[in-house]
């Protein structure tokens, strides 16, 4: 166990770098007996960070003289960060790919250090210690966005959350039940979504704000049977832009749903694999099989859906040669999006109660789907990074260039409104003025969702009021 102390304003910003170095750092309140000490001192507008651990030391300074209250604070944190990243790299002898950044969006961080005048790729890579590749992803996933990275003020996309699924992955730390232990709350739970979504688009009218995008997300939808589905969907009373529903699970695909999902005009679906070898898909009980992938996206093709596929690197018992056998099957089959997840475990997931850590390949792995993508004319359009990430990697979604999800940009990059139904979905505004976003987050559970519909739906309209 190390400690960390830090006098300075942003604990959990410096806390989160140090982790990536030491996992098992910890907190404390006095820097008698710390073994990383981070301080602050001010002067007038000039900020001085010195970071100092096991006799070694690093100082940083910067100056945030004509900046407003933000731009200081973004600042400050922005610099203690990298004064801990680069003691810690003095310490270790180590580097990040990622360099001192956490927690937030390097394709949005691009952007801000370009409104501050900089050259953000020099700054990336000379600065924040981010390497020549990651900085190279970021480039090429800003020029896929191009324009789609615009706030269109106005508008804002529907999510939908189905918090059921048909079993338990052994990552998975969603709030999603088994549909057959939740059995009682279904048919309530597609009532109280209903009411939501009717009454959100009814809402949306009301203020003429337009709605674009629709994605359907959980959970997994597809666990609810046609009928459900049905009901749900013909709540949709517009024509969407964009129609999405992640259909996850290929056991939960069949040619019922997937007519529904035709006659109310989806045009895109996931069907997630995670990965192509059958004993990891036992070993992380996703209940279904390989052949099962074939035959469903097989499927979902004769219907003339654009398809999604999920992978993720990382996954207990794959090797590197079997994941880019993974990678091999999927770009074969040729979907029009492949998104390379690294392996996040967070709290609630049996893998992390059972303290399992990603293999030391996982960087190997995201670097072969890169190149196997590149190669087989995928671009990077979307991208996010999350706590947890084995290595402190990413999450990237791959197109075929003219097929890139809208609502996956409009969401990770945060350039849509989203007006969101149904347990633990968030509905977000953009307030470009301030460069903020608000937000308002349903119920977690779905009794609560279901008893409380009204009061959530509530807090949501007041939100879009502002
Ligand atoms: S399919 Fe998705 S929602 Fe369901 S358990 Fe697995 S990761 Fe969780």
């Amino acid at each position: 166990m190390r400690y960390l102390y830090t006098d300075f304003c942003y604990p959990t910003e410096i806390h989160d770098v140090v982790k990536l170095f030491f996992d098992d750092a910890e907190l404390c309140s006095e820097p008698d007996g710390a073994d990383i000490c981070v301080t602050e001192e001010r002067s007038d507008s000039s900020f001085r960070y010195v970071a100092t651990a096991y006799g070694i030391s690093h100082t940083e300074f910067v100056n945030a003289s004509g900046c407003d209250k933000l731009q200081t604070a973004r600042l400050r944190k922005r610099y203690a960060k990298i004064a801990v990243y680069n003691l810690m790299t003095a310490v270790t002898g180590k580097t990040m790919p990622w360099g001192s950044l956490t927690g937030i969006r390097p394709t949005k961080l691009a952007e801000q250090l370009q409104r501050e005048g900089m050259d953000w790729q020099k700054a990336f890579v000379q600065l924040l210690g981010v390497s020549e590749d990651k900085t190279n992803l970021v480039a090429d996933i800003l020029r896929t966005q191009g324009d789609l990275r615009t706030h269109r003020s106005g508008c804002a996309d529907l999510y939908v959350g189905v918090p059921f699924c048909v079993s338990r992955c052994s990552y998975c730390s969603f709030t999603s039940g088994e549909i057959d232990r939740l059995k009682k709350y279904v048919s309530p739970y597609v009532e109280a979504l209903k009411r939501d979504i009717t009454q959100t688009i009814e809402f949306a009218k009301q203020r003429g704000i337009s709605l674009k995008n629709v994605y359907f997300g959980g959970g997994t939808p597809t666990s609810l049977g046609a009928t459900q589905l049905d009901e749900i969907l013909s709540c949709i009373d517009f024509v969407p832009q964009e129609y999405t529903v992640e259909a996850g699970r290929p056991d939960t695909i069949d040619r019922d749903k997937l007519n529904v999902f035709q006659k109310h005009g989806v045009q895109r679906i996931s069907i997630n694999p995670q990965t192509f070898n059958q004993s990891v898909l036992d070993a992380i009980g996703r209940k279904h099989t390989v052949t099962d992938i074939y035959e469903k996206y097989d499927l979902a093709k004769s219907f003339g859906f654009t398809v999604n596929m999920d992978l993720i690197a990382g996954l207990p018992t794959e090797t590197l040669e079997m994941f880019c056998n993974s990678v091999d099957r999927a770009i074969q089959l040729n979907p029009d999006n492949i998104t390379v997840h690294t392996l996040a475990l967070k709290h609630g997931s049996a893998l992390k109660e059972q303290n399992y850590s990603a293999d030391a390949d996982v960087s190997k792995m995201v670097d072969y789907s890169r190149a196997r993508l590149y190669e087989s004319g995928y671009v990077p359009y979307y991208m996010y990074r999350q706590k947890y990430m084995a290595q402190n990697l990413e999450n990237v979604g791959y197109c075929k260039p003219d097929k890139p999800c809208l609502y996956n940009i409009g969401i990770m990059e945060e350039v849509s409104d989203i007006l969101a139904c149904g347990t633990n979905a968030i509905s977000k505004k953009i307030i470009s003025d301030d460069n903020r976003i608000e937000r308002s987050a349903n119920a977690k559970d779905v009794i609560t969702y279901i008893e409380r519909n009204s009061d959530y739906m509530e807090r949501k309209f007041k939100l879009f009021d502002i």
